[in-house]
Order: structure tokens, then C-alpha cells, then sequence
């Protein structure tokens, strides 16, 4: 029987946390789960489902393993996935809910298009009080899981205010977010909040190796990532490091004359990657930051950094790619 990969140590303290405020009945109808990008939250909250879902828990308050619902999550785990994300990353790899229970609510195609919406839109989250009203299934706790709850329509919003108004035993709405900025504070006041923050560095490396990482490559790539375990990964299971490597050998580039800032812009629209060159572009500035007591310098650093986070908003729009990250570049050019 296939089960739920494991928490990592920084999702097993939130955890713990969780089950502790449950224990002392302080955990409440609506919370927000928040944390980084690929910090692991949804993880987090599988795992907390199973365990509220459990029918039979065991003495300590975790999931049984055997009882119906503890079935369903398994066999939920051995089911292909079916999420699908706007920016084309991978979906999450344990499927969606076969769990009567259990509903999440994420990125769903556009019926029209067939493609990935950027956001999620208000018939679904009308749907999650249409599924917070209904009995429960398999009679034990019901779940509504929210990912990422920062991409819901604005408008969509007062809905969602709607469902945390009505609170009731045994329900549960978890919302998950990495940039609390976007959503209304009417949300963040209704809700509690449980957050999952980077770990110490010894303890990021150490996981890193468990999952098969050489060493080496992993202080480059929790370096680069600033600490954050997640995003290592996720850089050297995929092509990130790679693409990391690129985006700053064409900035030292630019910087030596070597290069023309058209020219690279035109490279890095033309392979739909551009949102991660930017950032990438925009965390180098940070690493060249940091000790930095020139004025001068950093003045400079500072309007790069702006300039690479501007351009990649413009990407969404409708300004032309290549020259949205040209006016990127434009300062990393000689002097
Ligand atoms: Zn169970």
C-alpha cells in the first residue's frame, strides 16, 4: 500500500504544533498554513487530514492505517495526478481526492481553453461551502484544503469571507499561502495561523543527503536557494542549478561588455523560462548584497533588483517579453 512520503523535520515540528493545539482544543475551524514555496505545506496538510480524517485514531491521536478512510488516503496516493499548475511546474504527486471527505482546491484547467487558469475563480471557492454543508460521508471530520490560497480572485474573496463565518465542528478549511500580502486582511483576522519556516542549515544539508544529493551540490544549491531546503531541491532534482549557472554567466556577461542586453533578452523569452531567469537575476543581486557597505554599490544592486522584479511582473502582461527583461538588464551593462 503506497503511503504519503514522509514530513521533513521542519514539517514534523509544524506539525507536532498542530496536533499539540488539537490536543488542547485551540484548533479552530479555519487556518492558514504559511510558509515559502516548496516548504512543504501541502505535504503538511496531507498529513494533518489523515490524521483529523482517521475514524479510529490510536491513543496518541494519529491515524490508524486500517480504517476506511486511512484506506482511501492510500489508494489516493497510487492515483495518477490530475493538478495542473499555470507556470507548468510538475503537479503534486499523490492525485487528487478520492477521499469523500477530503476536497482541495487549486489550479484547475480553463474549459474553454484547455488550459491551466492563473487563478482560481469563484465558482470554485463557493464550491468549498457548497461541500462544508453537506454531512459527512464517512461520518467522521470533513477537509477543505486551499493551494495556494494567494491565487484567488480578488472578487472571489467575500465568498470565501462567507465560509469563515459559518464555522462548524468538525470542518475544517485549510488555506495555504506563501505571500500573505495578497490576501485581504478580512481573510488573515479570521483565521489562525500555523507557519513553516526554513530550518537551521546543517538540518537543510542533512536532508538534502537523504534525498540522494551529493554534498557538494547541495551547499551550492541551498547557497543559491538562501537556506531554503525546497527550493534546493527542487533546483538540482530539476534544472534550476543549471538554468541559475546560465542567468549569471550571461550577467558577468553584460557586466564585462561581452554581451548585448537585446541579445540575451531575446534568448531568455524565447524558451517560456523567462518568470525563473528573472528571479534567479534578482537573488543574485541578493547574494552580491549582502556585506555590502558601499553606498554607491549598493544603490546600484538595489535598482537591479527592482528592475528584475519588475520585469517579471511585466511578463503577465501584455508588454512584450523580450522587451520586459531587456530593461532588466540595461543596468548590469558596462560602464
Ligand atoms: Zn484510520
Amino acid at each position: 500500500m503506497s503511503l504519503l512520503p514522509p514530513l521533513s523535520p521542519w514539517q514534523q515540528r509544524a506539525y507536532e504544533q498542530a496536533c499539540g493545539t488539537m490536543r488542547a482544543g485551540y484548533f479552530g475551524h479555519a487556518t492558514l498554513i504559511v510558509g515559502p514555496e516548496h516548504i512543504g505545506k501541502r505535504l503538511f496538510a496531507e498529513h494533518l487530514a489523515r490524521r483529523v480524517l482517521c475514524l479510529s485514531p490510536l491513543a496518541d491521536g494519529e491515524a490508524c492505517g486500517t480504517c476506511k478512510s486511512c484506506h482511501l488516503f492510500a489508494s489516493r496516493a497510487q492515483m495518477e495526478p490530475l493538478e495542473v499548475r499555470p507556470d507548468g511546474a510538475p503537479s503534486h504527486p499523490w492525485g487528487h481526492s478520492a477521499h469523500p471527505d477530503l476536497l482541495f482546491v487549486g489550479y484547475e484547467n480553463n474549459t474553454k481553453t484547455g488550459k491551466p487558469r492563473s487563478e482560481l475563480v469563484i465558482e470554485q471557492i463557493r464550491g468549498i461551502s457548497d461541500k462544508l454543508g453537506l454531512t459527512s460521508q464517512l461520518g467522521g471530520a470533513q477537509v477543505v484544503i486551499v493551494d495556494p490560497t494567494d491565487a484567488i480572485n480578488w472578487n472571489a474573496f467575500n465568498a470565501l469571507l462567507k465560509t469563515l463565518e459559518e464555522p462548524q465542528p468538525g470542518r475544517y478549511l485549510w488555506l495555504l499561502a506563501s505571500n500573505l500580502a495578497r490576501l485581504p486582511a478580512t481573510i488573515r483576522s479570521r483565521c489562525q495561523r500555523l507557519e513553516l519556516r526554513l530550518p537551521p542549515r546543517d538540518e537543510a544539508l542533512q536532508w538534502l543527503q537523504t534525498r540522494g544529493h551529493q554534498v557538494s551540490l547541495a551547499e551550492e544549491a541551498l547557497d543559491a536557494a538562501r537556506g531554503h531546503p525546497g527550493l534546493a531541491d527542487a533546483w538540482i532534482t530539476g534544472d534550476g542549478l543549471a538554468l541559475r549557472r546560465d542567468v549569471q554567466k550571461d550577467a558577468q556577461a553584460l557586466q564585462r561588455g561581452q554581451a548585448e542586453a537585446l541579445e540575451v533578452a531575446q534568448r531568455w523569452a524565447a524558451d517560456g523560462r523567462a518568470p525563473e531567469r528573472l528571479r534567479h537575476l534578482a537573488e543574485l543581486v541578493l547574494q552580491q548584497a549582502s556585506g555590502l557597505t558601499d553606498a554607491g554599490a549598493a544603490r546600484t544592486l538595489a535598482e537591479r533588483f527592482d528592475a528584475a522584479n519588475r520585469a517579471r511582473g511585466l511578463l503577465s502582461t501584455t508588454v512584450r517579453a523580450d522587451l520586459a527583461i531587456m530593461e532588466a538588464l540595461l543596468g548590469w551593462r558596462a560602464k
